[in-house]
């Protein structure tokens, strides 16, 4: 096994060595559900898939190494990486960490099944009392410490967060909290960012979550979600909830996941790149009211980026001079990008906020929000940005 630090070596490295049987470079799919003992309770360290699976437990050290955990195999057998059904899979077992009844701060802007999840299952299956707070921005921690008591029991948060790409500074937000409460869980949903750009464990928070559908899969082919963590005390908790609750990766699933981190790195460095390139297109673009990425000056949070993120990613924010007609006009006439929901893949996606990925969000919340009937979403692919610039003029000449 390579033991490399640095991310690029540790998409393709981490938590992978060769088959000592075969040489096998790749690990193998490993399908079978159950696993021969010699004797009774005597087994090879795995004895039932739900439990352990070689090809999910290659994906989760993988992970786990790329979110800068440094755990070792006595601490934990997968380093604190686990692998999920999908994303709201590893939401949902990650609540399971806290009692009945608890008090949850989420960030006020939210991936929209997050929000449903929270709203619309947990208030009412486990009683969560959530409160949604902006945490982004200088003033991310003072609203925290507002609404925060000394029984609030987890911290949920994205950044950038979807779709309005606010970002939060992680170390003053962890900091905050842990001086209300000490034993607080820090959670922070990583699928925008990647730990190409940002490592939230090594930036104070307890658990890392994705949404593997998106930039780590990389490839729009398979769904799935992974939590981290870097302590062996919490690594064993979610190793039990995820046995006991079940929602776990497939192996075929698994294997896809870890063949599309092995290029990682380039994607979000291409991703980078032609996104900056279009972001700043948009930005002096005459039909373009106001661009948020936050690689740009203009950004609200572009300090943070600067002190907290190495890459800006692959998505852009932007709303369209006009109205509800005039975005229909676009979103139908743009070319290179396809409408969809989703994101994070080689290929370039659009998408309309308010009537397709946050339509589950409140209207007054979306309204406040400011994710109005003209705002669009990007998730920039890695075509040539020549074609994807050309795309997006196609759309706004049917304005
Ligand atoms: C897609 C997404 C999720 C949910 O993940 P699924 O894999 O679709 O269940 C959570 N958070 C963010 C930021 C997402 O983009």
């Amino acid at each position: 096994m390579t033991n490399s630090n640095h991310p690029a070596t540790a998409c393709i490295h981490a938590g992978q060595s060769p088959d000592p049987i075969t040489g096998a470079i790749m690990p193998s799919v490993v399908t079978s559900s159950t696993y021969a003992q010699s004797s009774p309770g005597q087994h090879t360290g795995y004895e039932y898939s739900r439990s352990h699976n070689p090809t999910r437990y290659a994906l989760e050290r993988c992970i786990a190494r790329l979110e800068g955990s440094e755990l070792l195999d006595q601490d934990d057998v997968t380093f604190g990486g686990f692998a999920f059904s999908s994303g709201l899979a590893a939401i949902g077992t990650a609540l399971e960490l806290v009692d009945a009844g608890s008090h949850v701060i989420a960030g006020d802007d939210l991936y929209g099944g997050t929000g449903r999840l929270f709203r619309q299952v947990r208030a009412r299956t486990q009683n969560l009392k959530f409160d949604f707070v902006d945490l982004s921005g200088a003033a991310g921690p003072s609203n925290l410490v507002e609404v925060m008591t000394p029984n609030t029991a987890m911290i949920w948060l994205e950044t950038p967060t979807n779709p309005t790409l606010k970002l939060t500074d992680l170390r003053a937000v962890a900091k905050a909290a842990r001086e209300i409460n000490p034993d607080v869980l820090v959670c922070c949903d990583n699928t925008f960012a990647t730990p190409m750009s940002q490592r939230p464990l090594l930036q104070g928070c307890d658990i890392v979550m994705h949404s593997s559908t998106k930039y780590l899969g990389g490839h729009s082919d398979v769904v799935g979600g992974i939590l981290a963590c870097r302590t062996p005390e919490l690594a064993q908790r979610i190793r039990f909830l995820q046995n006991a609750v079940g929602s776990i990766m497939g192996p075929f699933d698994a294997y896809l996941t870890l063949r599309g981190i092995k290029t990682l790195a380039v994607r979000m460095r291409a991703h980078t790149e032609n996104a900056t390139a279009i972001a700043k297109h948009l930005e002096s673009h005459s039909m373009v009211e106001r661009v948020i990425y936050p690689g740009l000056i203009s950004h609200d949070h572009h300090d943070i980026f600067k002190a907290n993120m190495e890459l800006a990613g692959g998505m852009i924010s932007f709303f369209l001079r006009g109205d509800l007609e005039a975005s229909r006009r676009f979103l139908e006439d743009v070319e290179v990008f396809a409408l969809a929901e989703s994101l994070g893949g080689v290929e370039s996606l659009i998408e309309h906020p308010a009537i397709m990925t946050h339509a589950s969000v409140p209207t007054e919340v979306r309204s406040e929000l400011g994710i109005a009937d003209n705002f669009i979403r990007l998730s920039v692919g890695i075509e040539d940005v020549r074609d994807q610039i050309a795309g997006l003029e196609k759309g706004f000449a049917a304005v």
